[in-house]
Parts: structure tokens; C-alpha cells; sequence
């Protein structure tokens, strides 16, 4: 009987040791843990919470599925509960990880066929660092919104001719303002999927830019942070 990726993917619970916190800005890091031990699609979650404490929370794998180590990026939130505590866990601290869940995957069917356009907002570009370490021939275009161009988490996991930044509070990305305004102002092969991944209002904005291109539901994949 053949298997479905559907089927093959099971949801586990499993605790882990922190191998490393690797800090990219004051405010955001990448958490390291031992390789993972159940299998992931590219672009799927966790839950993790940290050993002794009650809370959880969602993180998209930011390894690739094949990686020797399985990464999230973390953005401290100021003001939250989990992601400080998060910030100041040391090597050998245990956290438990809940997983994999989620649909927010490259859908085989479309892997060879179209153009990807990977749209996201701060953090949200966690997943499409896992696809684009998953699938190295992957035909895609990140267009990554931040504040500032010191956000760039690790652009240089990028192909530069795929990766374009757009910065709203300093002109010293590709594009001087939002991913929407970007998005608004762009003409795109009629063959695209899009995955848009960050916060809601970037999300349903750039939706409706998407809907006035005559792109249609089923052209665009979508994982709501907050
Ligand atoms: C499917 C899924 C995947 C996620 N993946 C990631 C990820 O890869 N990396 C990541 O950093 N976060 C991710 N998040 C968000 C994460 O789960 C937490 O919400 C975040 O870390 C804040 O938790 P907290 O306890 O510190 O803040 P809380 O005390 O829970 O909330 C404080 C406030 O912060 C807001 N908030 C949440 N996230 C952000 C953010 N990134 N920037 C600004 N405000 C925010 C909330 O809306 C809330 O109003 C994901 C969420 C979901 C649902």
C-alpha cells in the first residue's frame, strides 16, 4: 500500500536538551536542539514548552528536514510570557517539543511545476528557510518585510537573486516600505503559488492585493502567527 506524506507524518512528544541560543539581533535568536527525532515537512510547526512551566507555544521549524539539528527563530516579544524565558534558556536546559502540525507545505503537485513566492513578515520567514534548506532547486522568490534591514535574519541562507528585502523604516533594503506596497506594485507569472506567513493584518492585506490580480484562493497558502 502506498503511504501518504499525509499518513507518514506522526505527531510525537519528545523532550530535549538545548544545544545552542545563537543571537542574530538583540531581540532574536535561533534555538538549537538535537536533531529531530520524528519526521517534519518543510514549513510545519511545534509546540514547545519549557520543562516545569505550563505554557506553550507555536514556532515553525526553521532546520531543513534533512538538517542535523532541529532550529526555530524566535523573536523576544516585549511584554510576553514565553518567548523572554525562551531568550534565557542555557545548553543542557530541557524543553519539550509537541509535533509536527500543520498544512503550511509546498504542495508536491506544484513543487516542479510553478513559481513560489514566499511572502513574509518578521519571523515569518522561519518556514520558507526550512523549504528553501529542503528543496535546494526550489524555482522561488522571498520577499521578506521588516522594520529595519537588521531583521534580515541570516539573509545569506539566500540565494541573493531570490531574496528581496523590504524595509519600511529605512531605505536600505531592496524596497523602501511594506511587503503589501511591494506586492501591489509587482506583476506576477500567472503560474504562482504563494505562501504568506507573519502577522494577520500583513496576511489579509496582501490577500486582497492577490484577489485584485485575479489569483484565487487556491493559489495562496497561509500561516497566521498573530
Ligand atoms: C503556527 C504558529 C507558528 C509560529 N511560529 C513562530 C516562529 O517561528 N517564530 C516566532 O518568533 N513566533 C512564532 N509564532 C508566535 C509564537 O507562538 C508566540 O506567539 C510568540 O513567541 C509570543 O509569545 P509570548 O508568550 O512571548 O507572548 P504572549 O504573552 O503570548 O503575547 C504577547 C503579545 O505578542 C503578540 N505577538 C506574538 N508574536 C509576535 C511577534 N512575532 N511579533 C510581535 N508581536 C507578537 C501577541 O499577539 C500578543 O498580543 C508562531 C505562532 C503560530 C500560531
Amino acid at each position: 500500500m502506498t503511504m501518504t506524506m499525509e499518513q507518514e507524518i506522526k505527531i510525537d512528544t519528545n523532550f530535549y536538551k538545548v544545544t545552542q541560543i545563537r543571537h542574530l539581533t538583540e531581540h532574536a535568536f535561533v534555538l538549537t536542539l538535537p536533531k529531530s527525532r520524528f519526521a517534519f515537512r518543510a514549513g510545519q510547526h511545534i509546540s514547545l514548552s519549557i520543562q516545569g512551566d505550563y505554557q506553550s507555544r507555536e514556532y515553525s521549524i526553521y532546520s531543513g528536514e534533512n538538517d542535523h539539528a532541529l532550529e526555530i527563530l524566535v523573536k523576544e516579544v516585549e511584554g510576553g510570557y514565553f518567548s523572554p524565558k525562551l531568550k534565557y534558556l542555557k545548553p543542557g536546559e530541557l524543553v519539550e517539543v509537541h509535533g509536527p502540525f500543520g498544512k503550511f507545505s509546498i504542495d508536491p503537485k506544484k513543487r516542479e511545476s510553478h513559481r513560489h513566492v514566499f511572502i513574509a513578515s518578521g519571523t515569518g520567514i522561519a518556514p520558507f528557510h526550512s523549504m528553501v534548506k529542503t528543496y535546494p532547486h526550489l524555482d522561488y522568490q522571498l520577499i521578506h518585510g521588516v522594520r529595519y534591514a537588521s531583521e534580515a535574519y541570516e539573509r545569506t541562507s539566500y540565494d541573493p537573486q531570490r531574496y528581496l528585502l523590504c524595509t519600511s523604516r529605512e531605505t536600505t533594503g531592496h524596497f523602501h516600505g511594506r511587503v503589501t506596497d511591494y506586492l501591489s506594485a509587482t506583476e506576477f507569472d500567472q503560474n504562482t503559488a504563494f505562501y504568506l506567513c507573519g502577522n494577520s493584518d500583513m496576511i489579509f492585506d496582501a490577500m486582497e492585493i492577490l484577489k485584485g490580480k485575479g489569483f484565487s484562493r487556491e493559489d495562496v497558502t497561509v500561516e497566521v502567527y498573530f
